[in-house]
């Protein structure tokens, strides 16, 4: 086990999402369909007794159907048996997948017959009626139709995640999906004193690239010097491992019908673009990029464009890859050569080796090649950053730490039995280097 650790950074998280799953039901440890539905059933008759009216969602999150006796979501006429008076969504732990009863469907006007929209799936039975599963983009409808919190829940969420975090020894949090009301409650907790109390003394926000311009703005009045600022624009590249979406070089071993790489959501050009748009801002750049297509693409784009020192050296203004999951080897060295971040959470190695394995057995070297970054020349703490995405995972940094030194599950990982065989080994760093990617 590690020394008492320093004051820590987590690089990259969610803090109203991680506020929100520690403020409503985690379905985490949940391990079959029945076993959710009951839960179901018994939030929602919690709910009917404080909320009569039927004006509050029924929200869950924390699913993995993965590692369910069934490996299979409930369908929606059982949801809607069981969450019968008011809209309900379930969300999948890695958030790129939703499950929704009628009464939610309703909420975000999806009719039966409706399109998939881009880049998004509404899952269909025999019949061809929605099973209430929705991926990807899909997955929006419905949660743009939940009630935005209201300003007294929207400070207990960011409360709640914010000691979370604090009591993991974090002292700098980035928020990687900023909506527009989290710049406004943290200028207020900083100025009333709340977050010198819980010991958080800086906040780097990242809203999406289309929402920038407005938040850019308001951000005038809500910026407090090195604690709450607005620090870049994000966009999402694409996917996720687990729903084989994760834009791939090479196909997946069990690909999606139709997408035997993944979704790719942006093209260079695009990206190329978003990165123009955070510069003509002045601030910095944060491109969700997981498999080794969607990496190289952001390469390519940051490439394309012409800048300066301070482009590269200033947090304020430099250009970052969250996740890079998989890196081609021809694509390692690029990181260092054009001032790229790279923004890692290695504790979802933890998660992923399940999939990693089946998915993509043949090149299980590329996956997070941490010792070739530092070799590039990219520097721990620096220009390598550890996070975690939670709610997605937990934000413990043992996890990262662990992994990174291990590449696979031991007695002290979360997620599952230990793993004998490590995920690309020669990758394994040391504690005190893993340690210095939190610093
Ligand atoms: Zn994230």
């Amino acid at each position: 086990m590690l020394a008492p650790t320093p004051p820590l950074r987590e690089a990259h998280a969610h803090i109203p999402a991680h506020g929100r799953s520690l403020t409503t039901l985690n379905l985490a440890d949940c391990t079959s369909i029945a076993e959710c539905i009951d839960r179901i059933r018994a939030e929602s008759a919690r709910l009917d007794a404080i909320d009569p009216s039927h004006t509050r969602w029924l929200l869950a999150g924390g699913i993995r159907v993965e590692a369910w006796i069934d490996r299979a979501w409930p369908t929606r006429p059982q949801i809607d048996a069981a969450c019968p008076s008011r809209p309900a969504m379930l969300m999948c732990f890695d958030y790129h997948a939703l499950l929704a009863n009628t009464l939610a469907f309703r909420a975000a006007k999806i009719a039966d017959n409706a399109p998939n929209p881009d880049g998004g799936v509404i899952v269909r039975d025999n019949h061809n009626n929605p099973t209430g599963l929705l991926l990807e983009s899909a997955c929006r409808l419905v949660r743009e139709s939940v009630p935005e919190p209201t300003p007294a829940e929207q400070r207990d969420i960011t409360i709640a995640a914010l000691r979370d975090f604090a009591s993991h020894g974090f002292i700098e949090v980035h928020d990687l999906l900023t909506p527009s009301w989290l710049g406004p409650i943290l200028a207020t907790m900083h100025d009333d004193g709340t977050l010198a109390q819980l010991n958080i003394r800086r906040i780097c926000l990242y809203p999406l690239v289309p929402d920038l311009a407005h938040q850019h703005a308001a951000s005038k009045s809500w910026s407090r010097s090195n604690v709450v600022e607005l620090t870049g624009g994000k966009v999402f590249v694409d996917g996720t491992l687990n729903s084989r979406t994760a834009w791939m070089l090479e196909p997946f071993a069990n690909p999606l019908p139709d997408h035997p790489c993944g979704t790719p959501l942006m093209n260079e050009r695009e990206i190329a673009d978003a990165i123009s748009t955070c510069r003509a801002h002045n601030v910095g750049f944060a491109a969700h990029a997981i498999g080794d297509a969607a990496v190289r693409a952001v390469l390519n784009a940051a490439q394309s464009l012409p800048r300066t020192p301070a482009d590269i050296t200033t947090l304020s203004r430099a250009i970052r890859i969250e996740h890079a999951e998989l890196v081609h080897p021809r694509d390692v060295q690029r990181f260092a050569d054009l001032g790229v971040i790279a923004s890692l959470q290695p504790c979802h190695l933890l998660y992923d080796i399940e999939v990693l394995e089946r998915e993509l057995a043949s090149r299980l070297e590329r996956v997070l090649p941490i010792r070739d970054f530092i070799k590039s020349g990219l520097i721990p703490g620096k220009t390598i950053l550890f996070g975690s995405d939670a709610p997605i995972v937990r934000p413990n940094p043992q996890d990262s730490i662990l992994a990174a030194v291990h590449r696979r599950r031991t007695t002290d990982s979360p997620a599952g039995s230990p793993t004998q065989n490590p995920i690309a080994p020669a990758q394994a760093i040391d504690e005190p280097t893993a340690l210095r990617c939190f610093i």
